[in-house]
């Protein structure tokens, strides 16, 4: 009796101690975030693709998506989501934000497209521009968008997104800010996802402003700082390619460890103290003893000490 009366009181004990830090993981965070691809090369199985929401919505936008429906299989797997991978995929993403044309970040969108549903593809117009004349193309694929070669098969809508201008994101609770980046050869974007008054920063693939002779870094930290200082931006989610090793002459338009930190002190002169400010570590590139040393020589050179995070495929974030 005592016995069963002791078993009761420790699992509603559990039982409230599990909801509590259900509560307390989700507790003042405004997003949540599902990355469906983490690398940033020839791992066609995990390639850059984040799905980002509210807290609690799921009307997700993804940033980026060079691999959806394994990385959707993987977040199924781990009850991330809890229906099957084609209501994710047809259902819970409502939008693509695509930060530029390179494949690695749009070559789950094409593949899945015939089983996807009717939905808006957000990009400059230079990378909308590449999408109506290189893939969607009825030599490439087929046309599964409104525009470009006949016929249409309109499941998607092309919206051409404006530097600076604050969009609506359709059947979402979320809108989006575009700012361009310097990528070698091709401006790629960065997004600013607004919910209420808490923002996430992602970019899409970028060099540093010095080597790519650009000032466009410099501009995004300026345009961001009010938000850091105020504490609305939940995060930073920034590629680092290679490692230290890597010739400046080499770099194709992408980040390091080095030149990352010295990115976020040009930020840090701007919005003050980034200490335990959460970034989001992108685009790491194989071979995995490459990728091991890209987060060493991070660790090792996080003088701000900022938070750095290495996402996972398929495990969420509370932001
Ligand atoms: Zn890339
Ligand atoms: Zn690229």
């Amino acid at each position: 009796m005592i016995c069963h009366h002791i078993r009761r009181t420790l699992l509603a004990a559990f039982t409230c101690l599990s909801f509590l830090s259900a509560v307390a993981q989700n507790n003042g965070s405004a997003f949540r975030i599902v990355p469906l691809g983490v690398k940033g090369g020839i791992d066609e199985s995990n390639l850059s693709a984040y799905m980002i929401a509210p807290q609690g919505s799921d009307n997700y936008i993804c940033l980026d998506a060079g691999t959806l429906h394994y990385g959707i299989e993987k977040a199924v797997k781990n009850k991330v989501f809890n229906v099957p991978v084609e209501q994710v995929l047809r259902q819970y993403i409502k939008g693509y934000l695509i930060s530029h044309s390179h494949l690695d970040h749009l070559a789950g969108l094409i593949i899945n497209s015939p089983d996807d549903t009717a939905k808006t593809i957000y990009a400059f117009a230079d990378c909308i521009e590449t999408f109506k004349t290189r893939y969607f193309t009825w030599k490439s694929w087929a046309n599964f968008a409104d525009e470009g070669e006949v016929p249409q098969l309109k499941k998607y809508h092309y919206q051409v997104l404006t530097p600076s201008v604050e969009t609506l994101l359709a059947n979402t609770e979320m809108t989006v800010q575009a700012f361009p980046l310097s990528h070698s050869n091709l401006t790629s974007t960065a997004f600013l996802v607004k919910h209420n008054d808490s923002y996430v920063l992602y970019l899409g693939d970028t060099g540093p402003d010095e080597i790519e002779k650009s000032d466009n870094l410099a501009r995004l930290w300026q345009a961001i700082a009010p938000l850091i200082k105020a504490k609305e931006l939940k995060a930073i989610m920034i590629e680092v390619s290679f490692p230290d090793e890597q010739p400046d002459k080499t770099l194709f338009g992408h980040l390091t460890p080095k030149w990352l930190i010295k990115e976020m002190h040009a930020l840090e002169s701007m919005a003050g103290p980034l200490s335990n400010f959460e970034l989001i570590i992108t685009h790491v590139k194989p071979p995995q003893a490459s990728i091991e040393r890209i987060k060493r020589q991070l660790e090792a050179e996080n003088d701000l000490h900022l938070h750095l995070l290495f996402p996972q495929q398929g495990k969420a974030i509370n932001l």
